[in-house]
């Protein structure tokens, strides 16, 4: 049995960990980067795999499926925090896609993940700003999800689970989802992978270390190298053309 009460607890508490209200929007790719020690490696990880987490004394990393939309990176990142911090069983997880899990601690991990970008009580507020008393149409569904930037298939799974939606209308709602969204004037980057030329990358704290090898002096310039393209950061070993340190930031 899900403790549901229990997981939206615990997502509250690590949103303010990180430094967040208990009720906003997240910028969660942005929250991971504030995580100490934390490597997290995007990559395409096939159709039915949507992340991994290895954790123990020694690394700490995440992998997003660099193929699935934004949305579902968002939720998959949010996911895997779960296993970071309150999954204490298993040092090493592989994340299906899928989000009628058989398996418990999955099961877990999607609900804190959805409470994670969607917190329960703002959830609530937000569907009765957008729906009042009304079943959520397609239209409301979309506008939900992109107040929290959360993944189209994500949104509907928690909209049934709270009881707005009926499981049959799963379906019907997973169709045109794209133009409805840029009809309702929104940008349609939620429900696209990332381009081609992102989709093998590395952040975090693996650089740092690289970095940290680099000033010390500790190894060859070759060796820094070849560390950052294991990491496939090529763009630092070898330089984007714009980025001539000459550059101004607005
Ligand atoms: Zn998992």
């Amino acid at each position: 049995m899900i403790d549901k009460l229990d997981l939206n607890t615990k997502a509250q508490e690590l949103r303010e960990m990180l430094g967040e209200d208990a009720n906003s929007p997240v910028d969660i790719f942005s929250l991971a980067s504030q995580i100490h020690e934390l490597t997290i490696v995007y990559y395409p990880l096939g159709e039915n795999i949507s992340g991994m987490c290895v954790a123990n004394e020694r690394v700490k990393l995440i992998a997003i499926n660099s193929t699935m939309s934004y949305g579902r990176q968002r939720f998959s990142l949010a996911h895997e925090f779960f296993h970071l911090y309150y999954d204490e069983a298993s040092g090493f997880n592989v994340c299906s896609k899928r989000f009628d899990s058989a398996n418990e601690v999955e099961k877990k991990a999607d609900q804190f993940a959805s409470y994670f970008i969607a917190p329960y009580k703002s959830l609530r507020t937000m569907v009765r700003k957008i729906c009042g008393n009304e079943v959520p149409s397609l239209q409301n569904v979309i506008e939900l999800e992109q107040y929290f930037g959360m993944s189209h298939q994500a949104m509907l799974w928690r909209l049934v689970s709270e009881g707005y939606l009926m499981r049959p209308q799963l379906e019907a709602y997973s169709f045109g989802v794209i133009s409805t969204a840029k009809g309702l004037g929104y940008d349609d980057k939620l429900y696209r992978p990332s381009p081609t030329e992102l989709q093998k990358r590395t952040y975090g704290y693996y650089l740092k270390q690289v970095e940290h090898l680099r000033q010390k002096d500790l190894v060859s310039y070759g060796k820094i190298d070849e560390l950052l393209l294991d990491a496939y950061r090529d763009d630092i070993a070898f330089g984007d053309e714009d980025e001539t340190g000459g550059e101004i930031i607005d």
